[in-house]
């Protein structure tokens, strides 16, 4: 058996589709949904991911904004952008860019978020929210995950789900959305004892660690849903070749940049799981998505049901 590959970038595309049709019926009657985005500083990686938000923003419709504060930015100052952004009518959504500089609190800087305008969803109150059931915003990562599910018909009431991390933007918020949906829930982390074989149980198996191919076929009953959001460059020669010898395309883009993307999941689980997200291609495009949804669903839920589109 092959298992079927869930195609993110296919889902994603849709959802980018649906949020651009809100975006402009909302434009249209006046409210259009804007997002701030702040990056502090020059981490190259936080450099590429803003890129991709701000670039995406503007695909669909959205208003969008950067801001870029120095390296060198205070606490307290990075509080009165936040302040600033907070109370401005125009910024529905607010994303501080992490990681922050060392010596900046990053925690009072999350906290003084506005709730209704964190569409990142990491602030305690939309923490509290998702796990009473109530309105509010949703890590875009593990949010994307569900989408996945559900776009692809995969069942999710009373199927044993099993969630391999426990970080608070994904393996927290990925097994309360599992449980808020009906799955019957374990999470895994590095204390868990005999990790392959709770693994076995899960219809649906998430792997949020870290871990380059750590969850290899023997943690996979057959047939089970395998959704991967580990993002690992591999950049060894060895390991390299024990994942992906063989593989022209990987080849040739190990050979041009001496690394190369892939999850937690070995590939060779796609010859036990039923269906499969590919890395890259599979969560990753999903968190961007996510991030366009909810900067609309902030815009909504701060004027009311009133402008429900
Ligand atoms: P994290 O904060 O480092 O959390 C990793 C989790 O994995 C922890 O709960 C840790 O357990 C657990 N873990 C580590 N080693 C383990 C082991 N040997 N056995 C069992 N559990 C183990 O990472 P994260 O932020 O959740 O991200 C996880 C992965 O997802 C990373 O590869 C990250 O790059 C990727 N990611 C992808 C996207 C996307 O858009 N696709 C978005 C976010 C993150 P303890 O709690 O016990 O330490």
């Amino acid at each position: 058996m092959t298992a079927r590959i869930l195609d993110g970038n296919k889902i994603a595309a849709d959802i980018r589709s649906e949020v651009a049709a809100e975006v402009k019926a909302l434009s249209a009657a006046g409210l259009r949904p804007g997002l701030a985005v702040v990056l502090v500083g020059h981490n190259p990686a936080s450099e590429i991911y803003v890129r991709g938000k701000v670039k995406s923003s503007e695909e669909v419709g959205l208003y969008s904004e950067k801001h870029t504060p120095p390296e060198t930015s205070s606490t307290d100052e990075l509080l009165a952008l936040v302040s600033d952004l907070n109370r401005r009518d125009e910024v529905d959504g607010i994303l501080v860019q992490l990681p922050l500089p060392s010596h900046v609190d990053s925690k009072r800087i999350l906290l003084a978020v506005d709730p209704a305008k964190d569409v990142d969803g990491f602030h305690p109150m939309n923490v509290g929210f998702l796990s009473t059931q109530r309105p509010g915003l949703v890590p875009c990562t593990p949010n994307g995950v569900m989408e996945i599910l559900r776009r692809s018909n995969i069942p999710i009431a009373g199927q044993e789900a099993v969630v391999v991390g426990r970080s608070d933007i994904v393996g927290k918020p990925m097994a309360m959305l599992l449980l808020n949906a009906n799955a019957t829930v374990t999470v895994c982390h590095s204390k868990t004892r005999g990790l392959p074989e709770v693994c076995r149980r899960a219809d649906i198996l998430v792997a949020a660690i870290g871990k380059a191919g750590m969850v290899t076929p023997d943690f996979v009953k057959p047939g089970a849903t395998v959704i991967d959001v580990g993002m690992n460059r591999v950049t060894e020669r060895s390991e390299f070749d024990k994942y992906f010898k063989g593989n022209e395309k990987r080849e040739q883009g190990f050979a041009k940049n001496g690394s190369t993307l892939m999850g937690d999941v070995d590939p060779a689980v796609s010859a036990i799981a039923g269906a499969l997200t590919p890395v890259p291609g599979g969560v990753g495009p999903l968190t961007i998505a996510m991030l366009m949804a909810n900067t609309v669903r902030a815009a909504k839920l701060r004027r009311g049901s009133a402008v429900l589109v």
